[in-house]
């Protein structure tokens, strides 16, 4: 009983100090807190000593954050998972835990352009050698992974949409003894649980499809205990990019609709992936759901692909007059986007690497969010009639 609290200040009281829930509340409280305080001196020497696990700084351990990392450890099949303040901080943390100067990294071309970025200037001052693969060829990547330390997928990758064998390539990694790391981003769990094919660590940009309402920038890990643990131990706290209470909050909420999103946007996007191959404007549609058969261990396409214009259009023109399709980086949330590769390629950053990741000028590459098939589709043909040049 806390002394001189009304009846309802006590039941608010007692809420804030109960750690499992809140009368049963269908969805979990925001634990929004730096620090947590121990009820006496020996609660916080047991604490201190590994006896007792509980939180006591929300840079380690928070009951929100941790609510999401279960959730997602569970989904992906993994036996732990760990929360990052973004995709980025997830790849990094997960890179650095697992090598050091003098190491090499094998990793699948046209990864996400800030990965390679990453792996192309801190990775390279640090003396760690990045080595490009085609992940389809599997000859090559055998022949490139003996004596190194990492290998690191994204499948299908995020602009041309290379889809490989992830449990193939998984397994050449194993028997050279390599860590194989992949980004499931663009499958999410729903359509590629790569821990059940082999692959060691997953680890995603959660502001994508995880999230999926464009309104929250976070990563994650899942895997091993052992593995998760390493990064627990040192990147995590001592880079500290960790994720917050309440886009872990965002990111709950955010997967209770994976399911019906994915197969909503999967729907939408093959339709129009279909629609657009069909016209003699378009060249080339970049959709994995095209080819005859998905690759083995992938169960369902998302709403990203690309496709490439034949000469006779005018893309700025295109992309102006799209209304329901928004000029905009990123994908995996509600709105459909677009974003042409000639304006990708103009791209200043260093090292210069738009070139890296295969973008054909005339391409444009495509979210197709959860507007309405119909809607969506005459959207694209309007803009297609009135950028016609010849
Ligand atoms: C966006 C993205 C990332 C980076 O994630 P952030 O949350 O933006 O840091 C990594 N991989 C892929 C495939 C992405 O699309």
């Amino acid at each position: 009983m806390i002394n001189g609290a009304d009846p309802f200040e006590h039941a608010l009281l007692a809420v804030a100090h109960d750690e499992t829930n809140a009368f049963e509340a269908v969805v979990p409280p925001i634990v929004q807190t730096s620090l947590f305080t121990f009820e006496s001196y020996d609660e916080m020497v047991a604490t201190y000593r590994g006896e007792k696990v509980r939180p006591v700084y929300s840079r380690g351990l928070n009951p929100t954050v941790r609510h999401f990392e279960e959730t997602l450890a569970a989904l992906e099949g993994g036996e732990d998972a760990l929360g990052f303040a973004s995709g980025m901080a997830a790849i990094s943390s997960t890179v650095l835990s697992f090598v050091e100067p003098g190491d090499r990294i094998v990793a699948v071309r046209h990864v996400y352009p800030d990965a390679f970025r990453l792996f192309g200037t801190l990775l390279k001052r640090m003396r760690i050698e990045v080595t490009y693969v085609d992940g389809r060829d599997e000859e090559a990547v055998a022949k490139a992974l003996p004596g190194a330390k990492l290998f690191y997928m994204e499948s299908p990758t995020s602009w041309v949409m290379e889809a490989h064998d992830v449990g193939a390539l998984a397994a050449l990694a194993r028997r050279h003894g390599v860590i194989s790391v992949i980004d499931n981003s663009w499958a999410s769990p729903i359509f590629q649980r790569p821990l059940t094919l082999g692959v060691d660590l997953v680890l995603h940009s959660a502001s994508k499809y995880l999230g999926g309402h464009s309104d929250v920038v976070a990563g994650v890990v899942a895997g091993p205990k052992a593995l998760i643990d390493r990064l627990r131990g040192e990147t995590l706290p001592y880079l500290g990019g960790k994720l917050s209470p309440f886009d872990a909050w965002l990111l709950i909420r955010g997967l209770r609709t994976l399911p019906i999103r994915m197969k909503a946007h999967e729907a939408s996007a093959l339709a129009i992936a279909r629609r657009l191959k069909a016209l003699p404007i378009v060249r080339e549609v970049q959709h994995p759901g095209l080819a005859n058969q998905l690759p083995p261990g992938l169960g369902g396409t998302s709403g990203l692909f690309s496709f490439i214009f034949e000469e006779g259009i005018d893309i700025r023109a295109f992309a102006d007059r799209l209304k329901l399709f928004k000029l905009g980086v990123s994908w995996g949330g509600h709105e459909s986007l677009i974003v042409p590769g000639e304006v990708v390629l103009q791209q200043k950053a260093e090292p210069n690497s738009a070139h890296a990741f295969g973008i054909d000028p005339r391409s444009v590459r495509l979210h197709v969010g959860l507007e309405g098939t119909e809607a969506l589709w005459r959207d694209l043909e309007e803009a297609i009639a009135s950028a016609i040049t010849t």
